[in-house]
């Protein structure tokens, strides 16, 4: 049916045709309330898959991991109370960009080395630096938000002794990853090729898989870790949430 289908319309008749189909996809799932998106409070029947079923948000294009950061930041830090912040967002999520510039009381400045990746981004940085190198002074930042860049870093205990670096003592870092809680360990994949570091480490271009030595890592670099288990506490269903999401909070104490 499908080689029919092929022959009879040709190759712009079936991008039309694929236009149609998401169109009418979106449609359908946007009907309805079972799921709600916080950070741009549309709620519908679904999230439109995404590599999987039921995980981007329609409107603002957030995923599971934007909504579950955004959710604790809102309800389990003063983030968002109005109080004046410095922040600085690397690799910035444009759905916690647009919420996060919205707030007059944060002074918010992006940065970002990948300046080849913008346009899919969507956020043109404040900045173009490598999180190896911040071109800031020491504690500068009440709070820093790094999510799912030191999978592609070389060298992240540098990275994150930078990130410890420019945070103000008792500033914080919000520092995801994507860590495979079933392995001790994590592997290195630089060294392997493109094909295995797809299987590893879920990209070709992940230098690494984190394994559960993933907070030791933070640790090493100074921080104070906490590993929140805030998802529990959320209706992961209704959010649109990985339930098993760690949250890893990275605080400077100030020294004694
Ligand atoms: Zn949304």
């Amino acid at each position: 049916m499908k080689s029919i289908l092929k022959k009879v319309i040709g190759q712009t008749g079936r991008k039309q045709l694929r236009a149609v189909q998401a169109s009418a996809r979106a449609a359908v799932y946007g009907l309805g309330n079972a799921v709600e998106c916080p950070i741009c409070g549309n709620t519908y029947s679904q999230f439109l898959p995404f590599n999987r079923p039921n995980a981007l948000c329609h409107g603002c294009h957030s995923l599971e991991r934007h909504r579950l950061v955004y959710l604790y930041l809102k309800n389990k830090t003063t983030f968002f109370n109005g109080q004046s912040l410095e922040v600085l967002h690397f690799a910035p999520e444009k759905c916690l960009h647009d919420v996060i510039r919205k707030h007059a009381a944060i002074h918010y400045q992006t940065a970002d080395l990948m300046t080849t990746y913008i346009d899919a981004i969507g956020v043109m940085p404040d900045h173009v630096m490598s999180v190896t190198d911040i071109q800031f002074a020491d504690n500068t930042f009440d709070v820093v938000l790094c999510n799912h860049v030191f999978e592609l870093v070389p060298d992240d205990a540098q990275g994150m002794r930078e990130i410890f670096r420019v945070l103000k003592p008792n500033g914080y870092a919000i520092i995801q990853a994507a860590v495979n809680n079933n392995a001790e360990k994590t592997i290195e994949t630089s060294s392997l090729s493109a094909e295995e570091r797809k299987k590893i480490a879920g990209a070709h271009q992940h230098v690494r898989r984190y394994g559960r030595d993933y907070r030791n890592r933070l640790t090493a670099a100074g921080f104070e870790v906490e590993v929140s288990q805030y998802v529990q506490q959320l209706d992961a269903k209704h959010y649109g949430l990985m339930p098993d999401e760690d949250i890893y909070v990275c605080w400077k104490r100030p020294k004694n």
